[in-house]
C-alpha cells in the first residue's frame, strides 16, 4: 500500500501549554518532585511522560491537606479562592496560567465591578467545570453564569444588562452565534472577543488542511476540550477523519491505496507525538 503521510506544520502545542511544560521541567531538573494543580495538559501520553521526571498531580480536593510545599498552576489558571488557600497553607506557587488567560481574567474582574452595581450580569460561553472557566467565575465571587449554547442563553435574563465572554479555546463559530443571539436579545450588550488567537487561526487554518487530503489522523486525549472542538471540526469537512491517543488506536484497515494523510492535533498534542504516528504509518505504507 503506497500512503503519502504528512504532519500539519501548525500543529503542536500552543504557548501557553508549552511554557507550563518547559516549567515544570526545569524546575524538575534540579528537584525530585513536583505537584501541578490539576492535569497540567490533557494528553495522557505526555503526562505518563512528565510523570516519569517526578510530575505529581493533584485535585483541587487534595489541596486542603497540602502544605509548605510547591505547586504548578497550569495554563488554565485558578479563581482567587485557590490562591488564598495556597497562601494560608504555605505553599510557593510556580504560576503557569497563560498571560491571554490572566488578561481575560482581568477583563472579567473589571467588567463585573463595573456592571455588578447597576444589576448587570457577566455570561461566560465555556465548558461548565472547565478549570480555565472555574478561574473566570471565580473572579466574579461566583456569580458569572455559564452558557454552553444558544439554548443555554435562552435562560438568561435579558431585562439586565449583560456582558458575554467566551472561554479562550470555544469554537468562534458557535461563539459568533451566541452572541449574535445575546445582541438579539440585548442590543447594548458588551460582547467581548477572548477566544485566543491561536485557537481561532487554527480553526480556519485546519479547515483547509483537513479538506485537502483523503484522510486525517486527528491526535489528541480524549479529555481535551480543544481537542473534541477540533477534531469535530476536522470530521465536519473530511468525513474520513479518525481520532487517535496513540498509534495503538490506529487501524490499518481505515487506509486505501494511494491516500494523501494528514496528521493533525489539538493544542494540547506534543509534536513528537504526531511524528510517532507520522513514523508508523510511514512504516505501514513501506512494510506493504
Ligand atoms: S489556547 Fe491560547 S489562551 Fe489557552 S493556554 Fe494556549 S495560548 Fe493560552
Amino acid at each position: 500500500m503506497r500512503l503519502d503521510v504528512e504532519i500539519d506544520p501548525r500543529s503542536g502545542f500552543c504557548n501557553g501549554v508549552v511554557r507550563a511544560i518547559n516549567q515544570a521541567e526545569h524546575y524538575l531538573e534540579n528537584n525530585s518532585h513536583l505537584y501541578s494543580l490539576g492535569a497540567i495538559v490533557h494528553n495522557s501520553v505526555e503526562l505518563e511522560r512528565l510523570k516519569e521526571k517526578g510530575l505529581e498531580i493533584l485535585s483541587v480536593n487534595q489541596l486542603e491537606a497540602l502544605k509548605d510545599d510547591v505547586i504548578l498552576i497550569r495554563a488554565h489558571g485558578e479563581p482567587p479562592a485557590t490562591y488564598s488557600l495556597l497562601q494560608r497553607n504555605n505553599i510557593q506557587v510556580i504560576d503557569c496560567t497563560c498571560p491571554v488567560v490572566l488578561k481575560l481574567q482581568e477583563k472579567v474582574r473589571t467588567v463585573y465591578e463595573r456592571m455588578c452595581p447597576l444589576g448587570g450580569q457577566i455570561l461566560i460561553f465555556g465548558k461548565q467545570g472547565h478549570a480555565e472557566v472555574n478561574g473566570l467565575v471565580g473572579q466574579t465571587g461566583g456569580a458569572a453564569i455559564v452558557i454552553d449554547s444558544v439554548e443555554s442563553a435562552s435562560n438568561v435574563d435579558f431585562n439586565r444588562p449583560v456582558a458575554l465572554f467566551s472561554q479562550t479555546t470555544k469554537d468562534p463559530v458557535e461563539y459568533a452565534a451566541v452572541a449574535e443571539y445575546v445582541r438579539s436579545r440585548r442590543p447594548d450588550a458588551e460582547i467581548y472577543d477572548t477566544i485566543c488567537r491561536q485557537v481561532a487561526q487554527r480553526h480556519k487554518y485546519l479547515v483547509d488542511f483537513a479538506s485537502s487530503h483523503s484522510m486525517i489522523i486527528f491526535v489528541s486525549g480524549r479529555e481535551s476540550s480543544n481537542g473534541k472542538v477540533l477534531f469535530e471540526l476536522c470530521k465536519s469537512v473530511n468525513e474520513r477523519t479518525f481520532w487517535v491517543e496513540n498509534t495503538d488506536d490506529i487501524n490499518p484497515g481505515w487506509m486505501h491505496d494511494g491516500d494523501r494523510i494528514g496528521i493533525c492535533g489539538a493544542t494540547s498534542t506534543p509534536k513528537w507525538q504526531l511524528e510517532e504516528i507520522f513514523v508508523y504509518l510511514r512504516g505501514l505504507s513501506e512494510n506493504q
